[in-house]
């Protein structure tokens, strides 16, 4: 290329940046709005509730206090569990030890779904929570353990500035329909089917 056409490739793209510039500086500008975000992750791919708690992260960062409720009891050797419980700032509880898995009993798992969504309440209550954490919780709206309407009604009427994160995989529409924020993680491909064990610092 000539010094000529060199100049030329320098000037339209500046010309481009710039009309970018502009697009992306209006629309930062035109997002004036502080609330409260409801976030649900939700898809088959890896990543919904490490980023959930990444944003627990994030929050204690800022110096905010954060809440996490543990639907399932997958295992309780994760690293963030690990690390988290020992932060003043979080409280963090485990609200699906209960649960039977096959339906024998319907109506116990039901009970432990209530229980749970009882504390659950008191932390959508409680204004010093900056960003609460509903990690599965779809796995229970799924199984019909607890009634959607009335977990909505009770996110709707959270402390306006306060952030929930819902995670898990088939998140019901309404879910979606209600939240301000929805990902959708793809699986790709996983470690796991070519043979490899959940590793530490990365599955758990
Ligand atoms: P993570 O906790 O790693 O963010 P997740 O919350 O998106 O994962 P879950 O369905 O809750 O996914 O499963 C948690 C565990 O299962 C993690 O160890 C994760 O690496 C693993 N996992 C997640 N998605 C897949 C997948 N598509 N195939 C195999 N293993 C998976
Ligand atoms: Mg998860």
């Amino acid at each position: 290329m000539s010094d000529d056409e060199v100049h030329e490739v320098d000037e339209s793209h500046r010309a481009r940046m710039q009309r970018k510039k502009a697009v992306v500086d209006a629309a930062i500008a035109r997002a004036d709005q502080d609330k409260g975000v409801l976030l649900v992750l939700t898809g088959n791919g890896k990543g919904k509730s490490s980023s959930a708690f990444g944003m627990v992260v994030r929050a204690l960062g800022h110096g905010m206090r954060a809440g996490v409720a543990q639907f399932i009891k997958g295992r309780s050797d994760t690293g963030e569990e690990a690390f988290l419980r020992r932060q003043p700032e979080v409280v963090w509880h485990v609200l699906g030890e209960g649960f039977t898995w096959e339906t024998q009993n319907l109506a116990r798992d039901r009970e432990t779904a209530q229980r749970g969504w009882t504390v659950v309440r008191a932390m959508l209550r409680d204004s010093s929570l900056g960003l609460v954490v509903l990690d599965e919780l779809t796995y229970v709206l799924k199984r019909g353990w607890l009634d959607l309407a009335a977990v909505l009604a009770d996110l709707e009427a959270r402390p306006p500035m306060q952030h929930v994160v819902i995670t898990g995989r088939g998140a019901p529409q309404a879910l979606c329909d209600a939240a301000d924020t929805v990902s959708e993680l793809r699986d790709v491909k996983h470690a796991f089917r070519a043979g490899v064990r959940a590793q530490k610092g990365v599955d758990l």
